[in-house]
């Protein structure tokens, strides 16, 4: 995505969450009233988690209760949100409408390689955590998943997507690595964290002295670790002068999906 883009998305976003919001909570069934868009909450299987399709003359969004999105659960809003993408940013309504795109089951996971599906999850990150209440939110509070869970719930967004727009707007140096089973899955770091050359690998197990593996030997559920001090080097090759650094790690058990989320930052 362009940074062009990339703010083009951001700002049509904020123009709607400030026309749609009720405090902290961007009204999505309200944006989408005002463009008399129909909403169907359905049981659709496992085939998708939202689908926008145009038929008759009119867009159709079809959201699927069989994945749990529901019309207050935090999934279900980044899935409509994410649909409400696909009509809002001109590009992806107009092809959708004169068949340039295909209607696609858009899939909840974050972690997409196509660019329309980007540009609507930015979009839902946007519109359901505008920057300047995410900025205000997060002022003068102490990093830690309690910071991440006070969003979530302030917001109303998944755990994952309120780490992400951390990273994205944020003013604070840290990486999230995403594991399963002592697998790592996906990871992703602020733009300004150091390039340190790292101990693991997707697909790869957690390096070995890490509070994430040692959770992996003896799983607890649900789970919060505290905040451990840790040494840089259990996680990086340190190539400067932050060895010495203090750095913390904290990791979260999510029984949703069954992944480890793991903070890890400079003091
Ligand atoms: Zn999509």
């Amino acid at each position: 995505m362009t940074p062009a883009k990339k703010k083009r998305i951001s700002e049509l976003a904020d123009f709607l969450s400030s026309e749609f919001a009720v405090g902290n909570l961007t009204d999505l069934i309200a944006a989408a009233d005002s463009e008399s868009l129909s909403i169907y909450f359905d049981h659709y299987e496992s085939s998708f988690d939202g689908m926008l399709v145009h038929f008759d003359q009119q867009f159709h969004v079809h959201i699927n209760l069989d994945k749990g999105n529901t019309k207050t659960s935090k999934r279900g809003r980044f899935t409509l949100a994410h649909e409400l993408g696909h009509f809002f940013i001109d590009e992806h309504r107009i092809g959708l409408k004169y068949g340039l795109l295909q209607a696609h089951p858009s899939l909840n996971n974050l972690n997409h390689t196509s660019l329309i599906e980007n540009e609507a999850d930015y979009f839902a990150s946007c519109l359901l955590m505008p920057e300047n209440k995410y900025k205000a939110f997060c002022a003068r509070k102490p990093f830690s998943f309690d910071l991440i869970n006070s969003i979530s719930d302030s917001f109303q967004t998944s755990l994952v997507a309120s780490i992400l727009r951390f990273i994205d707007i944020g003013s604070r140096e840290f990486m999230v690595v995403v594991s399963r089973s002592d697998v790592v899955k996906w990871f992703s770091k602020s733009h300004d964290f150091p390039k340190f050359p790292f101990r693991f690998k997707v697909g790869l197990n957690l390096p070995k002295d890490t509070l994430s593996a040692r959770y992996f030997l003896k799983p607890i559920i649900p789970y919060q670790s505290l905040i451990e001090e840790i040494d840089p080097e259990s996680w990086f090759y340190i190539n400067d002068n932050r060895a010495n650094k203090t750095m913390y790690e904290q990791c979260y058990f999510s029984e949703i999906n069954g992944y480890l989320v793991t903070l890890i930052w400079f003091k």
